[in-house]
C-alpha cells in the first residue's frame, strides 16, 4: 500500500510546480499579457474571422500536459483574437467592460492564497474587506448603518437575490403569486425579467408602466396602476426603477417612485448595475436623488468601476432583510457560528464556496485612491455630451435623447432607402472596419445605433477616432 501511495504522489506532485517552475509558467504568462497591454491601442475593438476560433478544439484535454508556451499560442490565436474586444477602448457597444490591471493581481494573490471568504471565523481579513466595500458603497448611495450587502458575480445574481429577498420580506405566497404585481418600464434590464422567473415569480402580474419622453418611468402613471391594482384587489409588490437603463442610460425619477413605495407600502428596487456608481460623479450626482430611500440597489463594479468581469454588487437597506431570506444552518458548519463580530457573506448569499471577490476590488481602490475613478467616471459623461454635439453636425445624423450618463441613441437618415435597414447594415460595417465597436436597438420601431462610453480606456480620441470612421462610412 505505502508503495502506492507514493507512486501516486510522485505523479500528483505535478500539481505543485516548485520555485524555478512557477517563474517559467510565470514569467511566460506575464510577457503574454504585457504583449497585450503594450499593444491594446492598436488591438482591434472587433475581429471578425473565418475560424473563430477553431483550433482550440484540435487540442483536448488529454491525460499529459503540454507546453505553457503551446498553451499561450493557443488562448492568443483563438481567443484574444476573433470577435469582440471588451479590454479595448474602442468598445463603445453594449455596455462597455473594464479590466485595470491592479484587479488582475489582486485575483492572482486571492487565488495564490485561496483565502476563504464566505464565513468570518475561516478568514476574518477577508470578509472584513469585503463588507468594508460594501459599506463604502452603502455609504456612497446613503444607506443606514443598517444596511449590508453581498460582493456577487454580476448584477443579474444581484438583482436575482434582490427579488428573492424582497419576495421574502413581503411573505409573498404561492397561491398569492397570481395577484402579485411587478411595477418597471419596458426599458427595464431583461436579467430582471429573468430573475422573476427564476425566483418563481413568473406568475406575477409585470406591469410596463409608460415613460416620459426620456425613456424614465411616468410617476405619475405609476401611481395610477398602484392605486387602480389595490382596487381590484391585487397585491402590488414592487417597484424595479433603473438608474440608467441599458438601452438609453435614463435615470427613472427615484424620488417620486420612493414617495410611492413609502405611502402605498411596496419594496423599491433600483437597478444600477450600469449607472449606479456615476453617483460619485458630481455632473450627474443630483440625478439620484431618492435612491438613499431604496430597499435594495443593485451595482456592478465591472462596469461602473472598470473592474474585470465577475464583480457585481447587491445593497439591501437593512442587512437582516437579506439574512433572513439567504441564510440556512447546516450541522457540518457548526464551528462557523460562534464567532459573528462580522457578518460571513455566505449567510448572504445562495453562494457557499465563493471566490475572495473583495481583493480585485479593495486593491486597485487602495492602490489609487476614488479619485481617478471618480474623475474617469466624469470624462466618460463628457465625452458622451461631446460625441452628442459633435455627431449632429456630421450631414445625415440625427440625435436620440440628451444623455443622463454616458449611453445615448443616434441614427443616419440616407438619402434614399430604408432608413432601419441601412443603421443595422452601418452597424456591421462599423464592425467590420474593427477599430470602434458600435451596437444598435430598436425603439418604438426605429432602430438606432448607441454609443455606451464606459471602458476606462476610452478617451477623446477614442471618440474623434468614432467620429471619423462614421463620417467615412456614411460619405455617399
Ligand atoms: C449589465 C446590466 C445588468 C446585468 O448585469 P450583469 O453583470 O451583466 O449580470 C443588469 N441591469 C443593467 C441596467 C445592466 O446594464
Amino acid at each position: 500500500m505505502l508503495e502506492k501511495i507514493k507512486a501516486l504522489e510522485k505523479i500528483a506532485l505535478k500539481l505543485e510546480p516548485a520555485s524555478l517552475e512557477r517563474k517559467t509558467i510565470r514569467e511566460a504568462v506575464v510577457n503574454y499579457s504585457e504583449g497585450f497591454l503594450d499593444n491594446i491601442e492598436t488591438l482591434k475593438a472587433y475581429q471578425t474571422t473565418t475560424d473563430k476560433g477553431k483550433q482550440i478544439l484540435d487540442a483536448p484535454i488529454q491525460d499529459q500536459g503540454i507546453d505553457i508556451n503551446q498553451i499561450l499560442d493557443l488562448i492568443g490565436h483563438n481567443v484574444d483574437r476573433p470577435g469582440l474586444n471588451p479590454a479595448s477602448g474602442g468598445h463603445l457597444a453594449y455596455i462597455p467592460g473594464g479590466g485595470i490591471y491592479p484587479s488582475s493581481l489582486g485575483d492572482f494573490l486571492a487565488d495564490v492564497t485561496n483565502r476563504y471568504a464566505g464565513v468570518f471565523y475561516a478568514s476574518p481579513g477577508a470578509v472584513r474587506i469585503e463588507n468594508l466595500l460594501l459599506r463604502w458603497m452603502c455609504d456612497l448611495f446613503g444607506f443606514p448603518p443598517e444596511a449590508g450587502g453581498n460582493l456577487t458575480s454580476g448584477g443579474s445574481i444581484a438583482n436575482l437575490t434582490a427579488i428573492v429577498t424582497a419576495r421574502d420580506f413581503k411573505q409573498l405566497k404561492s397561491r398569492d403569486f397570481e395577484k402579485v404585481v411587478i411595477y418597471s418600464t419596458a426599458q427595464v434590464h431583461h436579467c430582471t425579467l429573468k430573475a422573476i422567473k427564476i425566483s418563481g415569480l413568473y406568475e406575477a402580474i409585470q406591469r410596463n408602466i409608460p415613460m416620459d419622453e426620456h425613456f424614465r418611468m411616468d410617476a405619475e402613471a405609476l401611481k395610477k396602476a398602484i392605486l387602480e391594482d389595490k382596487k381590484n384587489g391585487l397585491i402590488p409588490f414592487m417597484v424595479m426603477a433603473s438608474a440608467g437603463t441599458t438601452d438609453t442610460g435614463a435615470i427613472d425619477p427615484l424620488e417620486a417612485i420612493a414617495d410611492l413605495c413609502t405611502s402605498e407600502d411596496l419594496w423599491f428596487h433600483v437597478d444600477g448595475a450600469y449607472g449606479g456608481f456615476f453617483v460619485l460623479s458630481d455632473e450627474v450626482k443630483a440625478q439620484f436623488k431618492g435612491i438613499e430611500r431604496a430597499d435594495s440597489i443593485v451595482i456592478d463594479p465591472h462596469k461602473g468601476l472598470f473592474l474585470p468581469y465577475g464583480s457585481g454588487a447587491l445593497l439591501v437597506r437593512n442587512v437582516k432583510w437579506l439574512y433572513n431570506s439567504q441564510h440556512m444552518e447546516a450541522n457540518y458548519l457548526q464551528d462557523a457560528f460562534d464567532d459573528i463580530e462580522e457578518i460571513s457573506p455566505a449567510d448572504l448569499s445562495p453562494e457557499l464556496t465563493k471566490p475572495f471577490r473583495g481583493l480585485r476590488l479593495w486593491l486597485p481602490l487602495q492602490l489609487f485612491g476614488v479619485a481617478p475613478f471618480r474623475a474617469a467616471l466624469s470624462e466618460k459623461i463628457w465625452l458622451c455630451r461631446y460625441f452628442y454635439e459633435e455627431i449632429q453636425k456630421i450631414e445625415g445624423f440625427e440625435v436620440g435623447t440628451y444623455p443622463d450618463l454616458s449611453v445615448m441613441t443616434y441614427r443616419y437618415i440616407p438619402k434614399s432607402g430604408n432608413v432601419n435597414a441601412y443603421n443595422l447594415d452601418l452597424t456591421n460595417r462599423v464592425k467590420e472596419e474593427g477599430s470602434v465597436f458600435i451596437s444598435s436597438t430598436t425603439i418604438n420601431g426605429l432602430v438606432y445605433l448607441r454609443l455606451a462610453v464606459l471602458s476606462f480606456r476610452t478617451h477623446l480620441q477614442t471618440i474623434h477616432r468614432l467620429l471619423e470612421v462614421l463620417k467615412t462610412l456614411t460619405k455617399a
